[in-house]
């Protein structure tokens, strides 16, 4: 974990934004739209454990990663492959280093990140997915595992992987977001709601992410 912690550095980031024909000079840009990693105004400050809430941030930028391999939630080759495709084409490139988790923790208060499984158990009728915090972090805001869950069949794709796995790093909706967005807006990337069609990213939500971890 750095030393500067997320807020110090969201602040820079949004002092960046307010100087951009400056920044640009010098070749930096703040490209966010809105701030939609957790917490914004628009949600509550603190992480709650239930499905439900808004999803909060991952409580460092090493995520360390399992997919169910037997049981119920269990991940066939296909989906497997997708979420490795996923994070490999639009995670890997931010700040967040992501590692598989061979040996996965799931108790104590270092267990890994998060758990990819494939299913529809408790998932309400319209939704493909849903990500939740199952142990909390150091800090209120932060969680220390989330569940990502969605459903098989031709559902697990990349574009839901993308959407739940920014979730589960703290991005929110467009509804959640600060200045509020349409949930249906371009710009937030795969976090538009629903995300079929909308596999990547972006700008935004990678701005969001590299200016928290
Ligand atoms: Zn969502």
């Amino acid at each position: 974990m750095r030393a500067r912690g997320p807020q110090r550095r969201r602040v820079a980031g949004v002092v960046a934004m307010a100087l951009v024909p400056l920044t640009v000079a010098v070749g930096v840009a703040w490209a966010a739209v809105t701030d939609n990693m957790f917490p914004t105004l628009a949600t509550s400050v603190t992480c709650w454990l239930e499905s439900g809430h808004p999803p909060c941030q991952t409580d460092n930028r090493e995520v360390y990663f399992y997919m169910d391999s037997s049981g119920e939630y269990e991940l066939e080759s296909e989906d497997r492959a997708t979420v490795n495709a996923a994070i490999d084409g639009e995670y890997r490139p931010t700040d967040l280093a992501f590692h598989y988790d061979s040996s996965p923790v799931f108790e104590g208060d270092a267990e890994t990140d998060i758990i990819y499984q494939e299913g529809s158990t408790g998932l309400s009728d319209g939704a493909a997915g849903m990500t939740w915090c199952n142990a909390l972090g150091g800090k209120p805001y932060k969680c220390d595992q989330q569940y990502i869950r969605i459903r098989g069949n031709g559902d697990y794709t990349y574009a839901r992987v993308c959407h739940e796995t920014g979730h589960a790093v703290g991005l929110q909706h467009g509804k959640y977001s600060t200045p509020v967005l349409d949930n249906t807006d371009g710009r937030l990337g795969c976090l538009v709601t629903p995300s079929d069609g909308h596999p990547h990213l972006g700008a935004n939500n990678r701005e969001n992410i590299n200016a928290t971890y």
